[in-house]
This record gives C-alpha cells, structure tokens and sequence, in this order.
C-alpha cells in the first residue's frame, strides 16, 4: 500500500522528562488513519522532496516510528516523548531541536486492539514504550487489574506512563549497557503471580522481546493469542533498506 503523504510539522516546545528523555510538541496535524491505544506515526528527519513518495528510494529521508503521546485536532498539536538512548537519527535530533524547526510526520496507524474481555493486563516494556503503555493504560477501563513493570537505565528515568491512568509501575534498571536490555524483565515474567486469564502486552528490543514471548509461551503455557508482542527498536541495527 502507498504509503499516504507525510505532513511538515514544527517545533513548538521541548522540556526534559527526565535525563534521558525529552518531551517534543509539535504543531501541525497529521493523518489520523488510527486513534487506537499505542498508534505510531513515522517520522522523517529530513526534508524530503515536496512530491511525495520521493522519485526513488535513494532519495528516501532517514525514517524512525514513534508514539503519538497526545494528538489533539482542534489545536492542531502533537506530542512525542524521545528517549535519548545514546547516538541516532532520532535521538541527536531530539537532543537539540528547539521551537520552529521542522520534520516531516506520517499518518498515525497501528495500534493495540484490546480484547473484548480482560480479567488481568501485564504491561512489560522499556523506556520507549511508556508513551504507548499510557496511551493503553488511558484506553481501558478503569477497573481492570493490570500489572505494569517497566525497564529504565535507573532510577532517574523512572516517569509515570500516564498522569491520569495510575498504575504503580514495577520498576526495574537495567543499566547504561544496551546489551543487558530485558533480562530483567524476562526474569521477572517467569515467576511473577498472575491470574489464569491474562493478557501481555510486551514492547522492546526485537529480541529480547521475542525471548519474553517464547518463556511466556513454553514456560508458562501462555496462549499466543494472549500475547501482543511489538518491537520497539533493534540492538543489532537494522538494514537500511528494511526501514
Ligand atoms: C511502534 C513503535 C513506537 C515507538 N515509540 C517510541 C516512543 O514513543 N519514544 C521513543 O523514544 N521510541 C519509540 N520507539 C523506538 C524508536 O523508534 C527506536 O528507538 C529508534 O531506533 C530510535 O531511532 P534513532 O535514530 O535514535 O536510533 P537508530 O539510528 O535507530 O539506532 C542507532 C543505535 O542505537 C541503538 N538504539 C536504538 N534505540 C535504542 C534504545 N531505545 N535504547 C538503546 N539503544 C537503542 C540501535 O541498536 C543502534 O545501535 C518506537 C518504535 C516503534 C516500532
């Protein structure tokens, strides 16, 4: 499918989160293909040619996906939390942008179908996936009992997904070592105690993320279709040309 035109957006506001995250509003509104919990847009960190799609691959922008944390329509705005994770596209872009400058931002699709009945959600994910963790933790109601245990570098990183949906997140560290992304997590998703009928929505490190679904799956029995598994960013970069 041709992927729909992406849309100028600018700079209005960037504060810190925390020391390794910022929070960016945008001013200019993208395509709504999706409003599901845990939507992405693609963002295009560079100008590309004012025809779109580009005449050939080669004049693709560099691509990365994100959240949309708030869209809100009426004011034409939206907000994206960076994390700042160490040498990027994104995230040197992210580090410096200030009010006025400009990338180009992609519909909003994707997103977490929640399904129809839900006796207990875990949320486990990184740092990159609190944005989407708030977006669901908004989306479901009130009462559903959930577990959410969240993987940061240190306790200086630890923000909470939503400021309206409490939560309580387990939160763990994991260090400034990249390659130590989600042994945590696995280890505490073997054991942790939850009830029968549970429903996982896991985002991280592609393979780390797949390691959690197969120890869920072989170890604990889990159903696969129980499991929303979503792969957030790659430790071993990806090709390029799959972006
Ligand atoms: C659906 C979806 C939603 C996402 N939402 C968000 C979001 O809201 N906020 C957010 O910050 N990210 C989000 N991400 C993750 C983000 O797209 C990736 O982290 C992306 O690789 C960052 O691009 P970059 O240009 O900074 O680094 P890249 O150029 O992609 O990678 C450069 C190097 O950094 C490493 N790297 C990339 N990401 C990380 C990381 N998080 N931690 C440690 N090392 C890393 C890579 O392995 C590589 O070695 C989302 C991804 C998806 C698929």
């Amino acid at each position: 499918m041709e992927e729909s035109r992406p849309v100028p957006i600018a700079v209005t506001f960037s504060r810190e989160l925390s020391p390794r995250a910022r929070r960016i509003t945008f001013s200019g509104m993208t395509l709504i293909e999706s409003t599901k919990p845990a939507s992405y847009l693609s963002l295009f960190f560079e100008e590309p040619s004012r025809t779109w799609p580009p005449p050939d691959d080669a004049a693709k922008p560099p691509k990365r996906t994100y959240t949309p944390r708030y869209v809100d329509a009426s004011c034409e705005s939206i907000t994206i939390d960076f994390v700042l994770h160490g040498d990027g596209k994104a995230t040197d872009w992210a580090r410096t942008a200030t009010a006025g400058d400009v990338i180009w931002a992609g519909a909003t699709s994707g997103g977490y179908d929640l399904p129809s009945h839900i006796d207990h959600l875990v949320f486990v994910g990184d740092d990159t996936a609190i944005p989407a963790i708030g977006t669901v933790l908004e989306s479901i109601p009130r009462n559903t009992r959930k577990t959410v245990i969240i993987e940061v570098v240190d306790e200086d990183d630890e923000r909470q997904p939503s400021d309206i949906a409490l939560s309580d997140p387990i939160w763990l560290h994991r260090g400034t070592d990249a390659t130590d992304t989600g042994i945590q997590s696995l280890n505490l998703i073997r054991s942790i105690a939850v009830p029968s009928n549970t429903y996982w929505w896991i985002a991280g490190e592609r393979e780390a993320i797949r390691t959690m679904r197969d120890s869920l799956v072989r170890g604990r029995g889990v159903d696969r279709g129980h499991i929303s598994l979503n792969a957030y960013w790659r430790l071993v970069p990806m090709d390029p040309r799959e972006r």
